[in-house]
């Protein structure tokens, strides 16, 4: 046994016990390291001492969008972490003006907004956020140990610790007044609450049939033609999507993927054809003539799972979830890790209140976390015909209004600005429904119309109806007697926006 784990026996109050050492359990420790003497994060891999993929983390080898919001957040936590990360070779720019995004087949208008975007690999992105997380007073990391179980009180109302093995299948216990599980997707809280006699929470799963393949590459000079990321949406009719973007090193990594079971190929002649197969023509433009750094690696996502703890009727004190654990999101719209930095947000609010939070409220503030973008992504994803689940009056109508709204913002600046800050988690997507964008969104329809067709009149006549269904649709008087567009605000105004669910379909 190590000289740590030995230090480690003897339950402490004033430590805190980290399950995984990737991102949310990172965010986790940053935030109890100021509320606990000592915070152990416990990691299965051992940790590369400089940034490079490992075992725990397979998904890090794909590419990794990091949202506006969760930029802010990792700059709130670790102040000038953007630029740190800048000088050590991510890419910094305009979300808007330095990117293309190709939504539903029309590529928004590009337009300075002055909201940064962050471009790095994951395993950059992790060891920046480890490194910074190595030097907090405290911290302390037993990697290469596996946690394989709670440790109770005998009533097993309380969690005191972990068991561990260590290197060679040593076994130890490492106790702590607070545990945060996240060890990701595969977390096995559910199975451990079982044996100690509670519930397993519930499980919402969607079925997405999500396949990814991603290939590295050095770029002919210029073949982004200024621009960082060129991003293309799988559409209903055609369910293939693919992200082109700058990385460290000057690195160009691209993700290519099929929902619905249209898994990429991996051989690289057929890589490529997948890419000339995708909704626009962009990417397989920019990767003419590349140099491939490396072959292409596959990825399987069956499926975005959230589990509900909130809902559990029992649960012991001393014990809390984080990260995926608690919500695997479709990883194709890049939110798992600004969520988890949204996460350990509330966990550090709930710790400045108790230094062990109750769980009740934890779970709810987490749920209200989670909420907006689950139901993007989730709606996004009803706008595949395949994807089974339900859509509701609401989710229906959001579906038919986007690539509405995406035709517009194709013209648009102020729509393309507000549709990118949602869709970076800082406002909230009620906002692209308010009376005055929606109107916005139906004019620019009915402009472009005409213009693409000089004799438009039956069309125009149907786009008027639809328009006019839509406008009434969204702004139908609430229960409350509130238009449903306008009785929103900007995420940011709604911190502990508790309860509270966003009804609004996908925004991709
Ligand atoms: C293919 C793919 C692409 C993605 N793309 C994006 C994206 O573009 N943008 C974005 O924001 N998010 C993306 N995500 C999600 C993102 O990776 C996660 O949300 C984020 O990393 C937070 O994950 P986590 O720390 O909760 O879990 P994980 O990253 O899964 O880490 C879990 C950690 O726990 C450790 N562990 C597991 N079991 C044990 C154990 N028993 N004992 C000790 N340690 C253990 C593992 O080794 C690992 O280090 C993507 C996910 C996938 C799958």
């Amino acid at each position: 046994m190590s000289t740590m784990q030995q230090r480690m026996r003897g339950v402490s109050s004033t430590r805190a016990v980290v399950l995984g050492g990737s991102l949310a359990g990172l965010l986790a420790a940053r935030v109890l390291s100021e509320r606990f003497e000592q915070v152990v994060v416990i990691e299965r891999d051992v940790l590369p001492l400089v940034a490079g993929q490992r075992r725990g983390v397979p998904h890090g080898r794909h590419l990794h969008g990091l949202h506006p919001r969760g930029r802010e957040i990792l700059d709130e936590l670790f102040p000038g972490f953007t630029a740190s990360l800048v000088a050590g070779g991510a890419v910094r720019c305009d979300v808007l003006r330095d990117t293309r995004w190709h939504l539903s087949g029309h590529q928004l208008r590009q337009a300075h907004i002055g909201l940064p975007a962050l471009f790095a690999s994951r395993p950059f992105l992790e060891d920046h956020v480890r490194a910074l997380v190595r030097r907090l007073p405290g911290v302390r990391f037993l990697d290469d140990n596996s946690v394989c179980g709670l440790t109770t009180t005998a009533d097993k109302r309380t969690v005191t610790g972990v068991q561990v093995r260590g290197p060679g299948g040593v076994p130890a216990e490492v106790t702590g007044s607070l545990v945060v599980d996240a060890t990701g997707r595969g977390s096995r809280t559910p199975v451990w609450l079982a044996e100690l006699g509670y519930q397993r929470p519930e499980e919402d799963r969607v079925e997405i049939g999500l396949g990814y393949a991603t290939r590295n590459y050095r770029l002919r000079p210029g073949a982004m033609r200024g621009d960082q990321m060129i991003l293309t949406a799988a559409t209903p009719a055609n369910p293939r999507l693919g992200v082109l973007a700058v990385t460290e090193g000057g690195r160009h990594v691209l993700t290519i993927g099929g929902i619905c079971g249209n898994y990429p190929p991996t051989a690289p002649a057929d890589f490529d054809e997948f890419v000339a197969g995708l909704p626009s023509a962009d990417i397989a433009e920019a990767i003419v003539g590349a140099e491939p750094l490396d072959d292409p690696l596959p990825f399987r996502f069956a499926a975005s799972v959230r589990r509900r703890y909130e809902r559990l009727a029992a649960f012991p004190v001393g014990l809390l979830i984080i990260g995926d654990a608690m919500c695997s999101f479709n990883p194709i719209y890049g939110q798992g890790m600004t969520v988890a930095a949204t996460e350990a947000v509330a966990l550090r609010r709930l710790l400045g209140r108790h230094a062990v939070p109750d769980a009740r409220g934890y779970f709810r503030a987490i749920a209200a976390a989670i909420d907006v973008p689950w139901d993007i992504a989730v709606g996004a994803d009803m706008a595949f015909p395949q994807v089974r689940g339900k859509r509701s009056a609401k989710v229906r109508l959001v579906n038919a209004y986007l690539p509405r709204l995406h035709a517009a913002a194709a013209h648009d600046e102020a729509l393309a600005a507000s549709l990118v800050r949602v869709i970076g988690l800082i406002d909230r997507p009620e906002v692209l429904l308010r009376p005055n964008r929606v109107l916005r969104v139906l004019r620019g329809n009915l402009i472009h119309a005409r213009r693409s067709d000089p004799a438009p009149a039956a069309p125009v006549r149907q786009a008027d109806a639809a328009s006019q269904r839509i406008i009434d649709a969204l702004t139908t008087p609430t229960p409350s007697g509130t238009p449903a567009a306008k009785a929103t605000r900007p995420a940011r105004q709604q911190p502990e926006a508790a309860g509270q669910r966003s009804e609004a379909g996908g925004i991709h």
